[in-house]
């Protein structure tokens, strides 16, 4: 790796980025917390998708003590969407630190940072260097293709040790008078002119002249990575079982995927309308009508569920343990449903929870 083609990308980078930065919520006031909640944020979905989602959050939660004292349910109904619901527990698990610890200010200090529940390498650096302006790479998948792009590597990136010496290097391009705006910069490059797969920009790329994967052509084969696991496929049934105008949710077991999150019960299995029925009835329902209400395959990053949801109207009964009976209002504003179900969820709204009619 050459160092010296990334030690002069700070000059046209910046000039490109002061000539046209998106304007961002985070960006006009980047304090400490908006840095921190919008980078959690944007490892999850792409900068127009986190929008909404960030200005909700900071109308409920606009601080770092508020964020500590919120019931569980509005952290979960904030974060409806987005996946990864291990991140927004987290961020309440480190605020609670931050509060008793440091005062309710986040450390300056990345590996003060890093030792926060859900704050890696690439968050602390964020935060240090966007709301502390401190000399720190902020390096996610984004950063490592540009720069093996720029560079022509062919290291694997998947690589731990690769990772570190891409890192070490662009830290040496930092320039020391606006740290957070390079960063944020080479993350803008990534998000809008060096995109994913084959489809980089180079013609309107502030760094065409220094990059070596477009002077030699191989651009479009860059970064290497190991290759992905074939993900398991696991087919459920679920059930939408509605009584009374309420449907019943199921709140799922602790660890594990969707750990604790509220669900459309149902099993592992691809069951019939006869064994849906057989089902229900084992379990103390008693279907007066039953309908597949639709399937939908949701895919998460190591496992994907191809459903099928029936729905049934059932005699009214109490809910039961770890389960709740809730009406189409908490569905929409109260209960956080994970994206996997939010399709039988649409339809189920539309039908006011009655059976579709036949
Ligand atoms: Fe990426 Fe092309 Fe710019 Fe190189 S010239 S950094 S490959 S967009």
């Amino acid at each position: 790796m050459e160092q010296h083609q990334l030690s002069s990308i700070a000059a046209p980078l910046l000039a490109w980025y002061d000539s046209g930065a998106r304007v961002l919520p985070w960006r006009s006031e980047p304090t400490p917390y908006r840095v921190w909640i919008s980078e959690v944020m944007l490892q999850q979905t792409r900068v127009e998708a986190a929008l909404p989602y960030f200005e909700r959050f900071m109308a409920a939660l606009p601080d770092l003590p508020a964020l500590a004292a919120a019931p569980e349910e509005q952290l979960l109904k904030l974060w409806e969407g987005l996946g990864y619901y291990s991140r927004v527990r987290n961020l309440q698990k480190a605020a609670r630190i931050v509060l008793d610890e440091y005062g309710g200010q986040l450390p300056r200090d990345p590996d003060a940072l890093q030792k926060l529940p859900g704050i890696g390498d690439y968050s602390a650096g964020a935060i240090a260097s966007i709301a502390y302006g401190q000399c720190v790479p902020a390096v996610d998948g984004n950063v490592l293709r540009v720069v093996s792009r720029l560079l022509a590597s062919r290291e694997n990136v998947s690589d731990l040790k690769v990772k570190r010496s891409l890192r070490q290097l662009v830290l040496e391009a930092i320039p020391p008078q606006r740290p957070g705006d390079f960063n944020q910069a080479l993350m803008e490059l990534g998000a809008l002119v060096c995109l994913p797969g084959g489809k980089p920009l180079c013609s309107c790329c502030p760094l065409h002249a220094l990059c070596s994967g477009h002077q030699q052509g191989i651009a479009r084969e860059l970064p290497v990575k190991a290759a992905k696991k074939a993900r398991k496929v696991v087919r459920r049934t679920v059930f939408a079982l509605c009584s009374d105008g309420r449907l019943l949710l199921h709140k799922r077991n602790k660890g594990g995927l969707l750990s604790s999150l509220w669900e459309l019960p149902g099993c592992d299995a691809a069951l019939t309308p006869s064994q849906a029925h057989a089902a229900l009835t084992a379990a103390g329902f008693i279907p007066q009508g039953l309908v597949l209400l639709g399937s939908h395959t949701h895919i998460f990053s190591h496992v994907e569920w191809p459903m099928a949801c029936y729905q049934a109207l059932c005699a009214p009964r109490p809910a039961p343990e770890g389960c709740a009976w809730v009406t189409p209002d908490e569905l929409e504003h109260t209960y956080a449903l994970p994206s996997a179900f939010r399709p039988f969820a649409h339809k189920l709204l539309e039908l006011g929870f009655r059976l579709p009619l036949v």
